[in-house]
């Protein structure tokens, strides 16, 4: 009988390395790596195309139903179709950027992703990152991580990756907008930012990526021998 891959979930503020370490580990234990920020973000992309206010849930939701979001993991990363389109470099543009912090408050559209998530990883064998996978999409998950790093290194190390592809803002205005889509993920009534009581903790601040990778690559070992 094959065994079950494991869940890991992979939960932090933006800008802790979560992709990072979700693509490594997904090599790594042969898992689908998949973002779930890219469900919000093609969520909050159509909601733009349409000219929907973000404040309106019930328009929102009643869009969300109505729409495909398909995740298909490639070595680089998610490509994201939404209704058939690839919007994958779309996703990543400053303006989609905030409406997704902005329609990822609502209980409706969150449920209807949650839904969605939990149907890619019923079978078990994947890494989904995001901010509440261990505490919501996936409670039982084998391995729960909780990766952080303070709010300097992330805004500095969010400069130095999306900086020159933006039309170069400062690092003080990357480090501003993280900050405001932290407060809200965390502030936030529904399915806020923290860690799952059994999340491993693991702060990226003074660590280098290959001590945050071997880390991670421990905590799963240790939770799932395999
Ligand atoms: O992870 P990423 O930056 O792509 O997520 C985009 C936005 O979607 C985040 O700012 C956050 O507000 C929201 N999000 C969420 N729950 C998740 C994943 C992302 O609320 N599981």
């Amino acid at each position: 009988m094959a065994v079950r891959k494991p869940v890991v979930a992979i939960d932090g503020p933006s800008g802790a390395g979560k992709s990072t370490i979700a693509a490594f580990l997904a090599k790594r234990f042969g898992l689908l790596n998949l973002e779930s920020g890219a469900m919000y973000r093609a969520t909050a992309l159509k909601a733009l195309r349409l000219g929907l206010p973000l404040e309106d849930e019930a328009a929102l939701a009643a869009m969300a139903e109505m729409t495909a979001i398909a995740l298909e993991p490639t070595e680089g990363g998610n490509r994201v179709l939404l209704d058939g389109e690839d919007v994958t470099t779309q996703l990543r543009e400053k303006d989609v950027t905030q409406a997704a912090s902005r329609v990822s408050v609502h209980p409706r559209v969150r449920a209807l992703m949650v839904a969605a998530q939990q149907r890619m990883g019923a079978e078990g064998g994947v890494v989904m990152e995001g901010r509440d996978i261990g505490t919501v999409v996936f409670p039982k998950a084998e391995v729960k991580i909780f990766l952080d790093a303070s709010p300097d290194a992330r805004g500095e190390r969010r400069f130095i990756q999306t900086g020159p592809t933006q039309g170069q803002p400062s690092a003080d205005d990357v480090k501003r907008e993280l900050r405001e889509r932290d407060e809200r993920d965390r502030t936030r009534t529904e399915s806020p930012l923290r860690p799952a009581e059994d999340a491993v903790l693991v702060d990226s601040t003074v660590l280098s990526l290959d001590e945050v990778k071997a880390r991670a690559e421990a905590i799963v070992l240790e939770k799932w021998p395999g």
